[in-house]
């Protein structure tokens, strides 16, 4: 959405595909009717129920196809496809099996309360040590697991 709306603010046509019934599921349902106000000015479509279910590289276009509400099927072609769904834990590091760092179900490095994973001499902070996937979270554990290394309270 925030990307959305930067290239339609420098010229860009953007359509929006939401598969549930409203924009930004995450954030407060007060908060998304005034800016969804706004949003239908600025972006040329905003598709909710409905889902993406596939896109198909055609050389210099992408064609995608859509499951509408009504449960009918359409396809449209566009210049490019920006995908914001599927944010997942980048905790695949080359060696890591060598350690006894532990990684979960959700692929998080489990760690304690001080980010030291369960190879104590292996901390994990930010986004691969657990939710929320925040920049703020991610400095904050910074400054924990450097100051539980420098043996700070
Ligand atoms: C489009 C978008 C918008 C966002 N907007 C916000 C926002 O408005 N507010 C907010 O709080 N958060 C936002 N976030 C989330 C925020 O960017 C992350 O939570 C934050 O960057 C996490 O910090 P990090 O240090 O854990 O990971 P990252 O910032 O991802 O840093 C990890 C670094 O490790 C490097 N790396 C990966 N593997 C290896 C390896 N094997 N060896 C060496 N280096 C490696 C990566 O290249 C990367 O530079 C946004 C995220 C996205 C994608």
């Amino acid at each position: 959405m925030e990307l959305g709306t930067v290239y339609a603010t420098l010229g860009s046509k953007v359509d929006v595909v939401e598969m549930t019934p409203g924009l930004l599921p995450g954030a407060d349902r007060d908060l998304v009717p005034p800016l969804q106000k706004r949003l239908e000015k600025l972006f040329t479509k905003i598709m909710l129920n409905t889902a993406v279910t596939a896109l198909k590289d055609e050389i210099t276009k992408v064609k995608v196809t859509f499951k509408l509400p009504d449960g009918k099927m359409e396809d449209k072609t566009y210049d490019k496809v920006l995908v914001s769904v599927g944010r997942k834990p980048n905790s695949k590091v080359p060696g890591l099996e060598n350690t006894k760092v532990k990684v979960n179900e959700r692929g998080f490095i489990t760690v304690n309360k001080q980010l030291q994973t369960d190879d104590p001499s292996v901390y994990a902070v930010g986004d691969v040590a657990g939710d929320p996937m925040l920049a703020h979270k991610a400095s904050h554990e910074g400054r924990t697991a450097i100051e539980h290394i420098l043996g700070i309270r």
